[in-house]
Parts: structure tokens; sequence; C-alpha cells
């Protein structure tokens, strides 16, 4: 049984990807900028990952500027911004993007009842503000709900504003082939079997700047310091692996996740689950558990062996209340209520049920006050 069903927060990585990062790390660990044979070598590599990555998202190679992860992808963008720009910035971003956007004159964009941004609400906002820049991400990390970026990013082109999509989540999930489209695009590698610290962000051209991390010519100047091939190729590896089999995981995936709900309803008739109604990830429920506080139920699925988690990360590092839902209206009391589940490419149905049966024996424990009720 594999009870880990937190792969919003990390995955684990994909043994492909080990191998891809050993043999980088083997062969090419020269410093791509060196002038020897050796070193040429090395940036031959990095530069045919970076078209490996393209052809995947659906982008000119020459746009791809590898980064540490996602965070520094969201932190660069808005780094490269003048300071009194205006920001048009859903109400549902990570904290990488609602925190290195503080300073800025930003303008949030509130979700419908299903945690969805509309196409229409971006274009009355620009229409209203001539924002520098619209941010939308791909999919939400905690509720899953998959955002409408192809029809944003079509606004966005039609009124001349550029739009960035923070996809960490969407990439390795869904088909990314047409991510291309949107000017700016964040990814992160361990949130599909790649390793950590290592991630992209694409920019809109070949000319465009970035300034965030200033040193050495590396990334054609747009990003300073030692390019981490071995990651690199992992991070690439990895996507490469798992994309041709993303549409039948998604078709078992979701049968699972909704059996599981199905079950969970069972035993909780009044159990919300968040973006029910909206076309979600195959892998998240964001549910509010109809009674007793979230912690309490993580620390007792955790002793069963299970990992879940609370939401989101927050800017103190540690999980905060869910974003999502807090713009969904809720009460404080409701928020104390919330969990996540994410599961992965080859969770399997018994790992569902077993996730739902343990949630039944924690809610027998915390309702008789038994063993480590509080
Ligand atoms: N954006 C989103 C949507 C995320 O889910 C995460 C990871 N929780 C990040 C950004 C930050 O990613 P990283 O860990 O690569 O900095």
């Amino acid at each position: 049984m594999n009870g880990y069903f937190d792969h919003n927060a990390t995955t684990p990585l994909q043994p492909a990807a080990r191998e891809a990062w050993l043999r980088a790390s083997e062969r090419h660990w020269h410093n791509p900028s060196s002038l020897y044979r050796d070193a040429g070598l090395a940036s031959q590599q990095l530069e045919a990952a970076r078209e490996r990555l393209g052809t995947l998202i659906g982008a000119d190679a020459e746009r791809i500027v590898f980064t540490s992860g996602a965070t520094e992808s969201n932190n660069a963008l808005f780094a490269s911004l003048p300071a009194d720009a205006t920001v048009l910035i859903s109400a549902i971003e990570h904290p990488s993007v609602r925190e290195a956007a503080r300073g800025k004159n930003v303008m949030e964009l509130p979700v419908n009842a299903d945690g969805v941004i509309e196409p229409d609400a971006v274009k009355f906002a620009i229409t209203a503000r001539r924002p520098a820049l619209v941010l939308v991400m791909a999919a939400n990390n905690e509720s899953g709900a998959l955002q409408p970026w192809r029809e944003i990013a079509a606004v966005c082109r039609e009124e001349g504003v550029p739009f960035h999509t923070d996809a960490a989540q969407w990439l390795g999930k869904l088909d990314a082939a047409n991510l291309g489209e949107c000017d700016f695009i964040t990814g992160s590698a361990h949130k599909f079997g790649g390793p950590k610290g290592c991630g992209f962000l694409v920019l809109p051209g070949e000319d465009s700047r970035l300034g965030f991390i200033r040193g050495g010519p590396q990334e054609h100047g747009r990003r300073a310091g030692t390019e981490n091939y071995p990651a690199i190729e992992a991070m690439v590896t990895a996507l490469e692996m798992i994309s041709p089999r993303l549409g039948e995981i998604e078709t078992a995936q979701s049968r699972m996740r909704d059996a599981f709900i199905a079950g969970m309803r069972s035993q909780f008739a009044s159990l919300r689950v968040i973006s029910e109604s909206s076309p979600r990830l195959w892998n998240t429920v964001l549910m509010v558990m109809p009674q007793h506080d979230n912690l309490k139920w993580l620390t007792r699925l955790s002793r069963r062996g299970f990992s879940i988690s609370t939401g989101s990360a927050c800017s103190s590092g540690k999980e905060g209340s869910s974003v999502v839902v807090t713009a969904l209206g809720a009460s404080a009391e409701e928020l104390k209520r919330v969990v996540r589940i994410s599961s992965g490419w080859d969770s399997t149905a018994a790992d569902w049920q077993a996730l739902a049966a343990a949630f039944s024996e924690v809610f027998h424990e915390l309702n008789s006050g038994g063993k480590g009720a509080v």
C-alpha cells in the first residue's frame, strides 16, 4: 500500500530521472561555459535538453530560461517589471506569486463559485486598468481547479497585454503542448518526478531580458550561475517519460478519485468538495470536513501511514490556511477543517480505498474520544 497522497506538495524522483541525473553527472559534469571539448559536449547536451523541453511545451527553446524552481521563476518575473507596474493576478495564486507581487500596483481577479477565474472578468479588468501583465495559474495547487488559461491567453493577446501562467501543477499531469501560447510560463521539476531545486521560466521571445540573478553570462545573459545540467537533464527526462502516459492516467485516476469522493460522502453526508463541479486535476480533492480540525485528521492519518495536507504552503513556509477556500468566502472555523488529498501517477484503487477506510477509522477515534483524541 502506498499512503502518499501529497503529490501536489512534491513527488518522488522517477527512476528514469534518477538514471538521467547520474549519467549526466558522470559524463557531463564539466562547466558548459568552459572552452575545451568536454565542456562543449556538456553545453551541447544542455541545449539539446532545452530543445526537448521546448518541444514538450510548444515553445521555442530560445524562450526557455532554466531556474532553481517555480518560486525563483515567479520572483524573476516580478523583478523584471517596473516598480510601479500595475499587475492583474488571480485571487488564488501561490505565495511565490502573491509575495513577489508585493509593492507593485496589484489588482486581484476574483474567482467564481467553482474557484475558477472567468475570461470575461479578465477582459473587463484589462479594459478598466490596462495592466502591464496578467497572471493566472494553469491549475490550482489546492483545489486542482483547471483555469481557462488558453482562453485568457487569447483575451490578453487581443488586448495586447502579456500573459503569464504558473503551470507548476499542470505540467506532468495534463497535456502541455499548447502552453507555449502563453507569453510567460513557470514550471518546477519536483512536481512531476524530477529533482528539487530545478525549474524554468519561459519568456515571450529570444530577446526578452531578465536580470533577477546577476553575474556571468549564462542562459544568454538572463540568469547567471553555472547551469545545473544534471538536474535539467533529469527534469526533461521526467516530463518526457510521463507525457505519453497522461491520457490513460487521467482516465484511470479520475475514476478512482471520484469513487473515493463517493465513498467519503457515504460516511460524511455533509462533506464539501471544493470546485467539485469544475474540471479539476485528476489527482486532487480539496475537502471541508464536516467536523474536527484538519490537524487532527492529518496527524491521525499520518500515524496510519497516510500523508495528506491541510491546504497550501503559506508565506512562513509551513502549511497555512487555504487560499482557495478563503477566496470562496469561508469562515475561519471552516478553514480549520480543510484537507487536501493529491494522488500520484501510480496510486492504485486499493490505495484510495485504504485512505477512505482510514478516514472512517479516524472519525470513530475522534468521536469516541479514544486514544489520542483531543
Ligand atoms: N507555484 C505553484 C502553483 C506551486 O504549486 C508551487 C509548489 N507548491 C510553487 C509555485 C513553488 O514551486 P517550487 O517549490 O519549485 O519553488
